[in-house]
């Protein structure tokens, strides 16, 4: 605050005005881009470090507005706080779960892993509309699985338990994102009915010279082994980083090290030509 208060008020008004127009504009954009089928899902491998192999990954969100890429990170919290999220939130889970049908079809054993927004996380009937889409995919749930952050359960602490528990009957695996970015209170993650911590990729950025993000992540990969949890490292870009992955038994990594996230066809190209390290 007090920071704020003293940079000159020209200067902050002007800043803040020009960023609100461009949030108005994506935000206008944004309400036609599905009729548009502007948006494509991308899929970045994980790997399995023991067994060196591929049977995961994430399903990234790409936006191409006529033709010009606009980043998630950009425009997500914009379409979060429209509630524009819902029905995109709907789509994305469309278009996943149509690419699991057809990769299972295909004999793939991939498992898809999908973000899910506190918006879409919170609202009523959202475990019912897992449910219908494995049902109506008719895909198996362990080839599901969704990316929670802590945020968005902790926003209501009970209500958020439930639903990880109605999800987790279900039978699709679940994994808080970002870790370690958010509440940081340790006492919750006992509570939670999850399979999966996914280390946020701010610790897993410097930990190859970082002592301190070294053991960060350390204590994070024994934390996850005491608690009976699978533990995957996200944002691994070089080859010293995931030595010391091994090296902490972390069980799987992502990055771009392994893949950036790539089209559908590509990572059915990716997969057959298989990867070693
Ligand atoms: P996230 O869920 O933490 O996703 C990981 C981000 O890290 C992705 O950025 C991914 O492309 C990027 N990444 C992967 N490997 C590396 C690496 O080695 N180095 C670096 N520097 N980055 C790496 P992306 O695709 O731009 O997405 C940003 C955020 O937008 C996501 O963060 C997520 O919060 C949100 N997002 C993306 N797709 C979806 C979606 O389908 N639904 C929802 N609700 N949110 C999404
Ligand atoms: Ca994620
Ligand atoms: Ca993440
Ligand atoms: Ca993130």
């Amino acid at each position: 605050e007090a920071v704020k208060r003293n940079i000159p008020y020209a200067y902050f008004d002007t800043e803040s005005g020009v960023k609100h127009a461009q949030q108005l504009h994506i935000a206008r954009r944004l309400d036609t881009a599905i009729e548009k089928q502007q948006f494509e899902l991308y899929f970045q491998p994980k790997m399995h470090l023991k067994s060196q192999t591929i049977n995961s990954c994430e399903c990234l969100i790409r936006w191409f507005d006529d033709g010009k890429f606009v980043s998630p990170a950009q425009f997500i919290p914009i379409a979060e706080h429209s509630g524009f999220i819902l029905p995109l939130g709907e789509w994305i889970l469309d278009s996943a779960f149509a690419q699991a049908k057809k990769w299972h079809q295909q004999n793939l054993n991939i498992r898809l892993a999908i973000n899910i927004s506190a918006r879409q996380f919170t609202q009523q009937g959202f475990v019912q509309s897992i449910k219908q889409r494995l049902a109506h995919f008719n895909v198996p749930a362990h080839l599901i699985e969704l990316e929670i952050t802590e945020t968005a359960i902790m926003d209501d602490e009970e209500f958020g338990i439930s639903v990880l528990q109605a999800l987790s009957t279900l039978g699709i695996s679940l994994s808080i994102d970002d870790f370690g970015t958010g509440y940081s209170s340790l006492g919750y993650l006992q509570r939670f009915p999850v399979n999966k911590l996914k280390i946020d990729q701010s610790f897993v950025r410097n930990m190859a010279t970082d002592t301190r993000d070294q053991a960060l992540v350390l204590s994070i990969c024994q934390l996850a082994k005491n608690l009976g949890l699978d533990i995957i490292a996200e944002g691994v870009e070089e080859h010293a980083q995931l030595e010391k992955l091994k090296e902490y038994n972390c069980d799987l990594i992502q990055g771009y090290l392994l893949s950036r996230p790539i089209p559908a066809n590509e990572f059915e190209v990716f997969l057959a030509k298989g990867v070693s390290f």
